[in-house]
């Protein structure tokens, strides 16, 4: 995938150091989940391998290129992990770094999701980024940098990547074939378009759309509250997510007293979803009355 018009300035800086000889070993990318980081993350792991490098990134063509394309780069670590990262996980990804390059003599360790990383996993990589190998790059992704330890935050040189402008962000769905997004929805997912694009690209987002037509149906009278509660309650968590998004929109956009309810009704019906055997629809025709009710 391209790199996005919103981080193309930032990510020609990075080659520019990198041509340069002065790119840091250990990147810290942080900013709002969904906004591109990993995109970035990985046209830049791909420059620092590519035989040919050009100043807009890697050419492509060259056999380094080609393996990264297909994921067989013997010089490239990506350790993703949905749970934790454990030692032996960082251990292994280490010892990739240690031996000897094959290709262009870079190598590049890329931790996706930084913050998954376990106390003993993140002093395992501490003393690889106190004492990095020669042409080692390591690149750490996060949204949460405040869970990473201090001592690996200080050892990495930060950059921070915020959400792109409304407009930018929405002409580039358009260009992913997304057609129908509005500010509102970009909004309720926190001005991040690839979490919006993935999300409309999965089945979650076929439960988004039939979440907000279940809510125009609600407030033009096509349907109750008992209704949608009775066929939403299985994802009462996600919609009581959602339905706090919309409200947060609502008092951006009618900042009354029924909004600011509204959000701080989705917010204890939140906590108390966590309560096992909770009655779940009950909570969501609730919530979804006083929305009929602010409007
Ligand atoms: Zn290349």
């Amino acid at each position: 995938m391209l790199i996005p018009g919103w981080l193309t300035p930032r990510f020609e800086k990075l080659i520019s150091r990198l041509t340069a000889g002065r790119l840091h070993h250990g990147l810290l990318l942080t900013g709002p989940a969904g906004i591109g980081k990993q995109v970035l993350a990985n046209a830049l792991s791909n420059t620092i391998l590519c035989k040919q490098r050009r100043p807009q990134g890697a050419c492509g063509q060259c056999q380094a290129c080609k393996l990264f394309a297909a994921g067989t780069h013997p010089d490239m670590a990506e350790l993703t992990s949905e749970k934790q990262l454990g030692v032996d996980a960082i251990r292994q990804g280490i010892s990739r770094l240690n031996a000897t390059a094959q290709l262009n003599g870079n190598k590049v360790l890329v931790i996706p999701r930084a913050e998954k990383m376990t106390e003993p996993a993140a002093n395992a990589l501490l003393k690889t980024l106190e004492e990095p190998t020669n042409n080692t790059f390591i690149l750490l992704l996060t949204a949460r940098p405040q869970q990473l330890l201090p001592t690996i935050i200080s050892r990495c040189e930060k950059h921070i990547f915020p959400a792109p402008a409304s407009a930018e962000a929405l002409q580039w769905l358009q260009e992913q074939g997304i057609n129908d997004a509005s500010p509102a929805l970009l909004h309720a997912y926190g001005g991040a378009p690839f979490a919006l694009l993935e999300s409309l690209q999965q089945e979650k987002g076929l439960e988004y759309r039939a979440f907000s037509e279940g809510i125009e149906a609600l407030l033009a009278g096509n349907k109750d509250a008992v209704t949608l509660s009775s066929e939403w309650q299985e994802h009462a968590e996600r919609i009581v997510g959602w339905l706090q998004q919309y409200a947060h929109s609502q008092c951006v956009q009618y900042p009354e007293k029924a909004s600011m309810d509204l959000f701080e009704a989705c917010t204890r019906a939140r906590k108390t979803l966590q309560n096992p055997g909770v009655n779940k629809a009950m909570i969501l025709s609730c919530l979804l009355a006083e929305i009929k009710q602010a409007r």
